[in-house]
């Protein structure tokens, strides 16, 4: 008969402890299915997440240390999307969503200045040059999860612009537009819809004003356009709530408004999924 020494038999149930799971696979879907959603994941810290889209290239996405990621679903998101994730474990979760479809208004806006609907050579050359500023911030991938936060209104007014709505500029068609229109009297302060870091803050972009972007972490940023005033820095930390500047009149507009906008990388999501309905009304 063999008796194991005590030092033995406890680092037996050491190994045991060691070797038992440490955290449930787990991967909840928080947000709408639907066009325009943002989509909140989570899953066990140490997992890794690709979604894929109708069959093409997965994209992987960051997680963070508390197992959470993003997915924004574009205007026109695709019927559905696949879900992968790679659990801590080695075992695979994957999950289909079906997303729901919108229909878009029209909306027509007339008597705007002629060289912003149809700007020439230099005023083309600025567009390009905001562009790209703005395109840079959108292709960042930060690691603070600051949209954990969660989101409030940025102002307070009556909604002169919704989502994706198709848009017809003194008679031209455009592109949808890709944020909400809010309107309010010049000078009311514009708060940070959700914790961030100052990404842009530029006073003089030639479509959208006086103009700034937060940062939320995993390719979120928000922007703030038309404004008559900026109370940040690029680079500075922001609380939800907090002050980043003043609603105006700057850039391409015909009244005083705030256009906010949402993006998750280059795919513009839909503001007003994220806070509920206005507190003003349509
Ligand atoms: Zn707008």
């Amino acid at each position: 008969m063999t008796v194991l020494p005590g030092w033995a038999a406890l680092g037996l149930s050491l190994l045991l402890v060691f070797v038992a799971p440490t955290a449930a696979e787990t991967l909840r879907l928080d947000g709408p299915l639907v066009q325009g959603g943002l989509v909140i994941g989570h899953t066990e810290p140490g997992a890794a997440v690709a979604v894929a889209v109708d069959g093409r290239a997965s994209r992987d996405l960051r997680v963070s240390a508390d197992g959470l990621f993003l997915i924004g679903l574009g205007r026109d998101a695709p019927p559905r999307l696949t879900v992968r994730v790679k659990h801590a474990g080695g075992a695979t979760t994957t999950r289909t969503l079906e997303i729901a479809r919108r229909t878009y208004q029209v909306q027509r806006i007339d008597g705007l200045p002629r060289r912003q609907v149809t700007p020439g050579a230099a005023e083309l050359r600025r567009i390009k040059a905001d562009n790209a500023a703005i395109a840079g911030v959108r292709a960042g991938d930060s690691a603070g999860a600051h949209f954990a936060s969660g989101f409030a209104w940025p102002v307070e007014g009556r909604l002169s612009g919704v989502f994706g709505s198709r848009r017809i500029l003194n008679g031209v068609p455009r592109r949808p537009h890709n944020g909400l229109d809010i309107t309010a009297s010049r000078g009311t302060p514009v708060m940070a819809a959700a914790a961030g870091i100052v990404a842009l803050a530029r006073p003089d972009m030639f479509l959208t004003g006086q103009t700034v972007m937060i940062d939320h972490g995993h390719g979120l940023t928000s922007v703030y356009a038309h404004m008559s005033g900026i109370l940040v820095k690029e680079g500075q930390p922001v609380a939800k709530g907090a002050p980043i500047g003043l609603v105006g009149a700057t850039g391409r507009v015909t009244g005083a408004h705030l256009h906010w906008g949402v993006t998750w990388f280059a795919t513009h999501v839909d503001p007003g999924l994220l806070v509920g309905p206005s507190p003003v009304g349509e």
